[in-house]
């Protein structure tokens, strides 16, 4: 595929009823939204669990960014399932040992460290979809 038209799927989990897995969530939207909207591409996670065809061709034919609310891994596991497989898959809990004094706490609305760990995390995670858009292996 071109480069110059080579989108980053981003793939959260679903995460209902675990703060980790809204953050999850959060960061997915920070990166589309504000920190890279022109490089990122997401689907719906159960697209995928019932092999939605262009769910399934979209990560198949981009690189995919899973994002995990806990070691079950979901996102990656039903990307793995579907026939893909990450570029690169993190666990939210990473960005809280790195960030400690943000807590996430919430389930349908994150807190607001939540929410500031939320940005922090897609700012970290910009310099792989930079990587990953211009065509590098991860
Ligand atoms: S990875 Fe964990 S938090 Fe995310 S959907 Fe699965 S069980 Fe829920």
């Amino acid at each position: 595929m071109d480069n110059a038209k080579r989108r980053v799927v981003v793939l959260p989990c679903s995460g209902i009823g675990k703060a980790y897995g809204a953050l999850s969530r959060e960061i997915a939207y920070e990166l589309a939204e504000r920190v890279r909207p022109e490089k990122i591409a997401m689907t719906c996670l159960p697209l995928l669990v019932i092999n939605d065809p262009d769910a399934v061709r979209l990560v198949k034919e981009n690189p995919v960014i899973t994002i995990d609310g806990c070691p079950r891994e979901c996102a990656k596991k039903s990307l793995e399932a579907a026939g893909g497989e990450a570029s690169h898959a993190c666990q939210t809990i990473k960005f809280f040992m790195a960030h400690k004094d943000l807590k996430p706490e919430g389930v349908t609305q994150l807190n607001e460290a939540g929410l500031k760990l939320a940005k922090l995390a897609a700012e970290e995670l910009a310099q792989t979809v930079d990587r990953l858009a211009a065509g590098e292996k991860q």
